[in-house]
């Protein structure tokens, strides 16, 4: 198993009776909630709240062996794995491996718009954000501080959504009063969406009610608007120009690279195109689940999305065709095998504090019952009960105060510090401690 994400968590556990060794290969030694990244990245949950250390997850799981290692090319003819210098043999292998975020042939704007996808992309951004404002604070050039206090969020779809509601919710809301020289409310949140409109995924009622709510909280959306441009103080965004120290990217995805490893056939993101079975056509040994794969659900020909619902539903298909078959012991070949067929058990987002919109069972509903709604799911499918029950404390806890408890700056301080210390006037002190989280 290459991936310790849903669609792999959800595969394994379905061997648990299994008579069988498996190997549970992944490049980080945590599994991560990812829909709930973006409350890392904006201070309102820590790391270990929405993450569970691979290990521990099966660590009742005896015929599971984690690996922490990266699996660099997959050899389908050989069947083997290469991790680092290693090179493993396998007998069966699941895919899981998930995607990662793209800028479009614009990698350079990498350094400048960090992508959501790992706990080190949400700490990451969490430190900018945060550092922004500690800036601002003493910056006395108005435009400048205008700058510092500019957020331009590229991508309309759940995390674009969340995240510019987020950003809004601390400028607004959470440190205000935290802060002596700058107005943080002052603070200016874009959302650059290159489609006709937000939450592309979701009903085009789910998609009018977020731009909306955004729209009355402060928020700037540009629909049909594509970044063109980014330099170090601005964002070119159509034919303007948005002078902004902050840029978050939440446009785009594209396979991780192990798929290009694999010479079989790869849609226009590098995602691998599997078999109803969800296993590689010519190949039923491997199977491809999650993000990663290209399947067309058997009950209606659409594509399944990639979301946690998609990867979880594979992997347990996947995992339940090789907990049959390893009973009965019995040769695989694709025709025995059933086809996937994915439930839509519908989609959510949140805006702000308290706010969603939610398509479910044919509905599209929007406000306090659907973010109601979001938190008990979100909540249900975290993974581990101590997560669980944090996140509800600490969601009740910013509900009733408006507090953000994970406010912390990691990593070296650089120049930003010594550029604040040099404007604190005589009378000012001003200490930086530096937290570990
Ligand atoms: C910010 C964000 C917000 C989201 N919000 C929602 C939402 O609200 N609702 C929803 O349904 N979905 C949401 N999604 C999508 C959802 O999280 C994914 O569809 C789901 O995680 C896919 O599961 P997966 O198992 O295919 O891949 P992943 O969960 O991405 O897991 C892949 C795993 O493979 C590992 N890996 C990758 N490459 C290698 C390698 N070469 N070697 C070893 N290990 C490797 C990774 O470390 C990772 O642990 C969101 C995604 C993101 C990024």
């Amino acid at each position: 198993m290459v991936g310790g994400g849903f669609g792999g968590i959800h595969a394994v556990s379905e061997l648990r009776r299994s008579d069988c060794d498996v190997m549970v290969i992944d490049r980080k030694n945590h599994h991560v909630f990812q829909p709930l990244l973006y409350q890392v990245a904006t201070a309102a949950l820590a790391p270990s709240d929405i993450a569970s250390p691979i290990r521990a997850v099966f660590s009742r799981q005896e015929n599971v062996q984690t690996v922490l290692g990266e699996v660099t090319a997959a050899n389908l003819e050989e069947r083997t794995l290469t991790i680092g210098s290693d090179v493993v043999e396998y007998d069966l292998l699941v895919l899981a491996a998930g995607v990662t975020h793209t800028y479009f042939g614009n990698d350079a704007w990498a350094p400048r718009a960090p992508g959501l996808k790992t706990i080190d992309d949400a700490l990451e951004i969490r430190r900018r954000v945060l550092l922004a404002f500690e800036r601002a604070e003493f910056e006395p050039d108005a435009e400048r501080r205008a700058r510092l206090l500019t957020f331009v969020v590229v991508g309309g779809g759940p995390t674009g959504v969340e995240m510019a509601g987020a950003l809004r919710e601390i400028a607004a809301r959470t440190i205000p009063q935290d802060f002596r020289r700058v107005d943080t409310t002052s603070s200016r949140i874009i959302l650059v969406e290159g489609a006709d409109r937000l939450l592309p995924g979701m009903s085009e009622t789910a998609s009018t009610a977020a731009k909306s709510a955004l729209e009355r909280m402060g928020i700037d959306v540009y629909l049909k608007t594509f970044v063109t441009r980014m330099d170090a103080h601005a964002v070119y965004a159509g034919d303007q120009r948005i002078p902004a120290e902050n840029v978050i990217w939440a446009a785009g995805v594209r396979a991780v690279d192990l798929a290009d490893s694999l010479g079989v056939e790869q849609d226009r993101q590098g995602r691998i195109v599997v078999g109803p079975d969800c296993a590689i056509p010519g190949y039923p040994d491997v199977f491809v689940v999650g993000d990663l794969a290209v399947q067309t659900s058997a009950n209606d020909g659409t594509e399944v999305p990639g979301v946690a619902q998609g990867a979880i539903q594979m992997g347990a298909f996947v995992g339940e065709i090789l907990a049959r078959e390893l009973r009965r012991d019995a040769p695989t070949s694709h025709e025995r095998r059933p086809a996937f067929s994915y439930r839509d058990k519908g989609a959510m987002a949140t805006i702000g504090r308290a706010r969603a919109v939610a398509d479910v069972a044919g509905a599209s509903f929007a406000g306090f019952f659907a973010w109601l709604l979001w938190s008990f799911v979100h909540v249900a499918f975290l993974i581990g009960f101590r997560n669980k029950v944090l996140v509800m404390i600490n969601w009740t806890w910013q509900w009733l105060i408006h507090a953000r408890g994970s406010r912390l700056i990691t990593g070296a301080l650089g120049s930003h510090v010594g550029g604040v210390d040099a404007r604190l006037d005589a009378h000012d002190s001003m200490h930086v401690h530096q937290f570990e989280d």
